[in-house]
């Protein structure tokens, strides 16, 4: 690949090592980012980068998750370009899942895990963290010419993408390339991700005696029952596969009653739906609306009374497919050839900060940085994957890919 040094910049893989090793101990579940985003910043700050340089944004109070209580919004670097080209911006996320919180890195062969069984790794993102952070630390110390480049670093993934959904894009600097470092091999390109709705099923029932009348109760729960039992039959829970259009749906959690003795009067059941295609994801939506909408006509009391649904369905995020001739993948997979790297394309079936990027109006590339499977307390990071994820970051931010 012919670049603009004429060869590859490397990094300091020690220096790279370590920071992993720090962020990955550090805790911060979503919403609670603020020591990860301090030691980013004093890293930044000691590298020689400008305080006009860095920003703070305010996401965490205009996202409505979490009561607004956040510790803390987005962390951005903007560095002005030393040569011309194109803005670009590297990302990553901060959170971690809740299941990271206590995590004790140690090196186990070619990978980390946590030492302690019962907490994941946090690989998933501090990983992808540490990955922009290395090229940006790269630039910073070795003052190598660069185009103009942003580094951002999200809150609030994990919980809905909140830090892009809510964060100041505008303080990105209008990007013509995007890059994002989250779970998966180094050599994985995600083009494109699933869209997802919540939803919230709420129904309200009659109270009676369950032992004394219970013929004047309307029971909530014999009408969730049903309502499930017809989806499941129709085949709208779980796998949906109709007309080759495809999606999922899960009913993850649902509470009722209060006692055996009272003919349960409330159900709430929180469910949601996916499919990379739009209108089919939201046919899912309305079949689970008329499942629970049949469900409450078929359950009254004595007295003929029934009873009443409230249904909300909240667009957590839309769906997203970029072509392999988009100039983000372009650069991705030159600097991939470049360094000896297979690249392989593909999409993902959960949501991405990619997702909020690109409805934001920045088409974003999302790629691995070693991490194994993330969200469960086998995860586990791929140093020398991680190794070359900090390359490829690296020469993305140098537009050697261009
Ligand atoms: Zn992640």
């Amino acid at each position: 690949m012919p670049t603009r040094t004429g060869k590859l910049p490397t990094i300091d893989t020690k220096r790279a090592d370590k920071l992993v090793m720090a962020l990955m101990a550090v805790p911060g579940k979503s919403g609670q980012e603020a020591a990860v985003a301090s030691i980013i910043e004093r890293e930044l700050l000691k590298a020689g980068a400008k305080r006009s340089w860095i920003f703070r944004d305010d996401a965490h109070r205009k996202s409505p998750f979490l009561d607004r209580g956040g510790q803390c919004g987005n962390l951005i670097l903007k560095l002005p370009g030393t040569i011309e080209g194109p803005r670009r911006v590297l990302m990553a996320h901060m959170d971690t899942v809740p299941l990271c919180v206590g995590s004790k890195p140690v090196r186990k062969g070619t990978a980390v895990r946590s030492a302690d069984r019962n907490t994941a790794l946090g690989a998933d993102d501090r990983a992808g963290c540490c990955t922009i952070l290395t090229a940006a630390l790269e630039i910073l110390r070795r003052k190598l010419p660069h185009p103009p480049v942003t580094f951002f670093w999200a809150i609030q993934e994990e919980i809905g993408m909140n830090g892009v959904r809510y964060g100041a894009i505008s303080k990105l600097g209008n990007p013509m390339r995007a890059f994002n470092w989250d779970g998966g091999a180094c050599n994985q390109l995600r083009l494109g991700a699933t869209g997802s709705y919540s939803l919230e099923i709420g129904i309200k029932g009659l109270a009676s005696h369950a032992g004394a009348h219970p013929q004047r109760g309307v029971s909530a729960v014999a009408i969730a029952g049903i309502a499930i039992a017809d989806l499941q039959r129709n085949g709208w829970h779980g796998l949906v596969a109709k007309g080759g259009k495809r999606g999922t749906s899960n009913i993850g959690i649902l509470s009722a009653g209060d006692a055996t003795n009272v003919v349960a009067d409330r159900v709430v059941i929180h469910a949601e739906a996916r499919s990379h295609d739009p209108a089919f994801r939201k046919r899912i939506v309305a079949e689970y609306k008329k499942a629970f909408a049949r469900a409450v006509k078929r359950v009254k009391n004595d007295q003929g009374k029934r009873g009443k649904l409230s249904f909300k369905a909240l667009h957590k995020y839309e769906s997203f497919r970029m072509s392999e001739r988009d100039p983000s993948v372009r650069e991705a997979m030159a600097v991939m050839h470049a360094l000896k790297v297979v690249p392989e394309l593909g999409i993902a079936n959960g949501g991405l900060d990619a997702n909020w990027m690109t409805a934001r109006g920045i088409p974003t590339v999302t790629v691995g940085c070693g991490q194994r499977k993330p969200h469960t307390v086998e995860e586990r990071l791929e140093m020398l994957e991680y190794l070359t994820a900090c390359r490829i970051a690296l020469n993305l931010a140098l537009g050697n890919g261009a």
